[in-house]
This record gives structure tokens, C-alpha cells and sequence, in this order.
């Protein structure tokens, strides 16, 4: 097959694994930069564009699009859809789960579970808003936020609505959760691949730190989820219309608690903690259903 990788930096680790992978399996494959296509969107034939040339055409793409450009990254994702390549994740599925507020909707609609959490812009009554969300202690955290920054543990009624009342000032938007203690700083990553889980690491925070980043200090190790863990991640992927996803509970009292669906979950971390060979399968998930892509195509 050829395959092309839509990815920045092709010296990435999860980037070099996959080319590795699929070259291993014999497959010819592509570093390709979203930001640096151009494409004539009303051509009768849709065609993209690279340094100049007509891009050849592709079997499959494996998207890896940053959160930074999911717009443009998007857009030529869905053109390469529309020159009928299989992609490992469809556009719309990407769409979906780069919207926190909307991936916490569909999810809890799917009766997923989750923190209690509440969505604010500019709320008009932060006490009633600390009250909706079931009081002290509250996670706040900015939507714009990654690897764990803009995420802020208020111990107290008084701290939650000192820290809401400077994140408005920012004029973000604002999620405000139940705050898992007995989580214990810990959170696991299902690594779902399809309708499996096909690696799991639970990463935990480094001493006095709530939040389990392995960019704030956390430590990965591998584990072995539950039944329930596993039913819960794979119905969360499914939710959103991904094939591959980073799945991210908390234990709770009452069970796992989905936080986030991530649509382009690194590779490093999960191959690390668990020595197992993710890149691999993504490819062999690849060989088996890329043919299958005009049956399973996909409107957004
Ligand atoms: P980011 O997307 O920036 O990584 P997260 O929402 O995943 O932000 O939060 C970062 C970390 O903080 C999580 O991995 C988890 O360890 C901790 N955390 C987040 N929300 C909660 C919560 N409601 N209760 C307990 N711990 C939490
Ligand atoms: N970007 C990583 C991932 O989605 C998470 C890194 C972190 O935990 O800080 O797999």
C-alpha cells in the first residue's frame, strides 16, 4: 500500500515509528506536512498540492494533526477523503473530540461516565455555578489548555471563585469539575485501536502534584485495566466516531470517569510503559480496513 502519515515533524517519535512499521510490512510511506498543502477545492478532480507537485495518490493516511492546526489540518484531511483515501480516523471524528464541551456532551449522552462538570463563558452567578457543580474542592480548567496547564485544583469555596473570577478576565472558556480525589493523582490512558484496548498505562503524578501530565513530572507504568475500564474506553472512542483514541479515565468510587478522548494519542509513552509494539498494529488495523472505506464512509 502506499501510505502517507500527515504529520509536522517527521523526526517525532510516534512518526518515525509508524514509518518504521509500515516499512517493515512492506508498505511504501509519506511524511506529509498538512500546513504546507494547497488544494483546488473546485476542481471537478480534488487534488492536493506539495512543494510544487500534484500529490500522488494515497491508500491510506494516518492523520496526526497537532491540536494547534486542527483547522487547516482538517481541511486536508477531508480533501484527501474526498479523493477517496482511507483515513485511519475520519475528519469529522477528529472535529468532534478536538471540542472538549461537545466530546463531554456526546460522551454523557452515551451514558459514559464522568466528573460532574459544568461549562461556563462568562457566568453571571460563579456561587451558583460552585453550587451546580456540587461545591469546594473543583478542578477548573481553561478549555484552551494542554498538557495539563490551565488546569487548577480550588481546595475551597473561596479559591474556586478567586480562580473563576480571573479566568473570566481572560474571557476563556471554562469547565469546572468534581475533583476525583480518590484518584490519587493517578489516571490511566487506554489505547483503543478499533473495538480494543490495546494497551493501557496509568500515569501518576509526581509527589504533591494532583495533575498526572508526563510533561508536569508524572511517571508511566503499565496496568491492567478492568472489564468496566475496558468496556468504558472503547464506548467512548465508538461515541466519537474514532478508530484510534487515547482514552483517560480516573478511578473512582463509582467507577471510571472519562476526562478526555484524544484523537491523536502519542505513541512513545504507551510503547514505553508497556513494550508493546502500538505502530505495528495501527498498520495491521490499516491493511485490514482500508479496502472497506467506501462502505464505511462517513458525512460531517
Ligand atoms: P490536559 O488536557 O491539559 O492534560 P486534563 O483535563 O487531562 O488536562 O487534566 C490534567 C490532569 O489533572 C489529569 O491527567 C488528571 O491527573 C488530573 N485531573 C484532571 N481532572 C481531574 C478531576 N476532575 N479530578 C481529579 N484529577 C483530575
Ligand atoms: N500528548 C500525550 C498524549 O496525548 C500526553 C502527554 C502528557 O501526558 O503530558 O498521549
Amino acid at each position: 500500500m502506499k501510505i502517507a502519515i500527515l504529520s509536522r515533524n517527521a523526526a517525532l517519535y510516534s512518526t518515525r515509528r509508524l514509518v518504521e512499521a509500515a516499512q517493515a510490512r512492506g508498505h511504501e510511506v509519506r511524511v506529509i506536512d498538512a500546513l504546507k498543502c494547497y488544494m483546488n477545492i473546485n476542481d471537478n478532480k480534488p487534488s492536493i498540492h506539495y512543494h510544487g507537485k500534484e500529490l500522488e495518490q494515497f491508500d491510506a493516511i494516518i492523520p496526526r494533526i497537532g491540536a494547534s492546526v486542527t483547522f487547516y489540518g482538517s481541511a486536508v484531511l477531508r480533501q484527501f477523503e474526498m479523493m477517496n483515501c482511507y483515513s485511519l480516523n475520519h475528519s469529522a471524528a477528529i472535529g468532534r473530540s478536538r471540542d472538549k464541551l461537545r466530546s463531554l456532551q456526546l460522551l454523557s449522552g452515551q451514558g459514559v461516565g464522568m466528573p460532574v462538570t459544568g461549562f461556563a463563558c462568562k457566568p453571571d452567578d460563579v456561587p451558583d455555578l460552585i453550587d451546580m457543580v456540587g461545591g469546594a474542592p473543583l478542578v477548573i480548567k481553561l478549555l484552551e489548555g494542554t498538557q495539563g496547564i490551565g488546569v487548577v485544583l480550588a481546595e475551597t469555596r473561596k479559591a474556586a471563585e478567586s480562580v473563576l473570577e480571573a479566568f473570566m478576565g481572560l474571557k476563556a472558556n471554562i469547565m469546572v469539575q468534581e475533583f476525583i480525589e480518590e484518584a490519587g493523582g493517578a489516571d490511566i490512558r487506554c489505547f483503543v485501536l478499533g473495538d480494543k484496548v490495546i494497551a493501557a498505562m496509568k500515569r501518576q503524578a509526581k509527589e504533591g502534584e494532583f495533575r498526572s501530565n508526563l510533561h508536569r513530572g508524572g511517571a508511566a507504568e503499565l496496568i491492567r485495566i478492568t472489564p468496566e475500564e475496558r468496556k468504558t474506553a472503547i464506548l467512548s472512542a465508538k461515541a466519537m466516531g474514532l478508530s484510534v483514541a487515547g482514552v483517560d479515565l480516573l478511578r473512582s468510587k463509582r467507577g471510571p470517569l472519562v476526562m478526555e478522548v484524544n484523537s491523536s494519542p502519542g505513541l512513545q509513552g504507551i510503547e514505553e510503559a508497556t513494550g508493546k509494539d502500538v505502530a505495528t498494529m495501527m498498520i495491521e488495523y490499516i491493511e485490514k480496513h482500508c479496502h472497506k472505506k467506501s462502505k464505511t464512509r462517513e458525512r460531517g
